[in-house]
């Protein structure tokens, strides 16, 4: 197991532009709190279970790619926990105490040896008392959503903070002593000019951050944001305009010795953040709290979770939805049928069901009332080679480190066709993807990255 994400669901307010999971009502926090350590627990049961089906209690990770593209099959065990992600919501909500019973929670169930671990943190809420509290529970990374040094785009995103808690809170990390942190940034926002988007980059550049993740503003449906853009009373910079603001992020950034190590994730060498990389490698990571996504490759094939209906009923079988009608999102639940047929069936073909993704409930009442695991699953899926394949080289080529065709071919049976390296070769010659031949390694270049989403695209429809 390489990474763990908590989603801790509370924020003080709903952020113009945020479709995350989260209820303002904090007086819930102290169930939640042992809803979790209970989904922890049982998780811990779980895996215990799977370990022991597993002789020899080894885990053969997926191929990690070295800069020479030798895939380095590493044996870990299966509990052996290398990435900590608390996220939200608002993690900093949650009281020294409450974070002491959690992190012993995590103790009691996994063999925890991590390298990161991550706690999201909105600046209204930094105090150095909590900053040092987190270090001595085994913090090591704080990821800081500043998005905007201006008050007015700050109040326009409907943020809790002002620019001045922005300031204060960098202030008081920088005396804290992390050495570790990240913070994000928001630019094509709406009546955002460049001048004001450097003006963002030079404060930020100031505090020197390990680490910067900068996201053009989305506009997603159901938000304060979607609202008002349907209703004609916001309007969005265009394409062209986002793109520019993209290419001033890279630029400065880049004079300033960052390196874009993913699309919107910049860090100074060596400070890239782990547990977010361990997504885009499809490395196995558990998440708990609602809304938590999950991935696994049991056992690269399936068969761990065949090996026991039982069990895999009981860690997929997915929630009474009848009971949550009311509180349900859109995302649809497979019923109980079909994931007994899918966990019997789903190694029969080697091509076929190898990994499995499934994602918590949506619902903080239905997730604290959940008694058995299988209970808290609002949907899964089985995942096929061929798709695992797609994800892996669009989520791959989002990073400057690419995908190895080698990788490729052994992990997932994936080789590029005639036509797409064709394509390749036409699309190195205008600049926008390097291909190095003898280590078989696809990226794209910095030009390529701003079209990143649409490059793979057509790349993967010439298959
Ligand atoms: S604080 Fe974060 S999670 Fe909460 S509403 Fe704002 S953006 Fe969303």
């Amino acid at each position: 197991m390489a990474g763990l994400y908590l989603h801790i669901p509370f924020c003080k307010q709903a952020c113009s532009y945020c479709d995350f999971y989260f209820v303002t009502q904090q007086d819930r926090i102290p169930a939640f709190v042992d809803g979790l350590i209970r989904e922890i627990r049982q998780a811990g049961e779980i895996h215990q279970a799977l370990v022991v089906q597993e002789k020899g209690h080894v885990h053969e990770t997926k191929g990690q790619v070295h800069e020479n593209g030798e895939i380095h099959q590493a044996q870990e065990s299966l509990q052996t926990v290398r990435t900590i992600y608390l996220g939200g919501g608002t993690p900093s909500l949650l009281s020294i105490g409450q974070l002491e019973q959690i992190f012993r929670a995590l103790d009691d169930t996994f063999d925890l040896q991590p390298e990161e671990v991550t706690i999201e943190m909105n600046p209204d809420d930094a105090d150095l008392s909590r900053l040092r509290a987190w270090k001595e529970l085994g913090i090591n990374r704080v990821s800081m959503g500043i998005q905007s040094f201006d008050d007015g785009l700050l109040q326009a995103m409907h943020r809790a903070h002002t620019c001045q808690e922005a300031l204060d809170a960098l202030n008081l990390l920088e005396k804290s002593g992390f050495e570790r942190f990240t913070a994000d940034l928001i630019y094509g926002n709406p009546g955002q000019t460049i001048a004001m988007l450097d003006a963002d980059l030079r404060q930020m550049l100031a505090f020197s951050p390990p680490h910067i993740s900068a996201y053009a503003l989305m506009v997603e449906q159901g938000t304060r944001l979607g609202k008002q853009v349907e209703l004609g009373r916001v309007t969005v910079p265009d394409d062209e305009q986002v793109a520019t603001h993209f290419r001033h992020v890279q630029e400065r950034l880049g004079e300033a010795g960052y390196l874009q190590y993913e699309v919107s994730n910049f860090a100074l060498p060596g400070c890239e953040a782990l547990h977010n990389t361990n997504y885009w490698r499809h490395v196995d990571y558990l998440g708990f709290g609602p809304s938590a996504h999950s991935f696994l490759w049991p056992r690269g094939d399936g068969r761990a979770l065949q090996s026991s209906d039982s069990l895999a009923q009981s860690t997929l079988a997915p929630p009474d939805r009848a009971k949550y009608d009311s509180h349900a999102s859109n995302t649809s639940a497979v019923n109980s049928a079909a994931i007994t047929d899918l966990a019997t069936t789903a190694p029969n073909t080697p091509k076929q069901n190898v990994a499995i993704r499934w994602q918590n409930i949506r619902d903080l009442r239905a997730y604290l009332e959940a008694e058995k695991p299988a209970d808290r699953i609002e949907s899964q899926e089985w995942l096929g080679l061929p798709e695992l394949a797609e994800e892996r080289i669009t989520l791959g080529l989002r990073m400057q480190e690419g995908v190895h065709g080698r990788q490729l071919k052994e992990q997932y049976g994936y080789t590029f066709g005639e036509r797409q390296l064709d394509w390749i070769s036409l699309q190195s010659s205008l600049g926008t993807f390097a291909w190095d031949p003898d280590k078989e390694r696809l990226c794209l270049t910095q030009e390529g990255l701003s079209l990143a989403d649409h490059l793979t695209a057509k790349l993967l429809s010439l298959h």
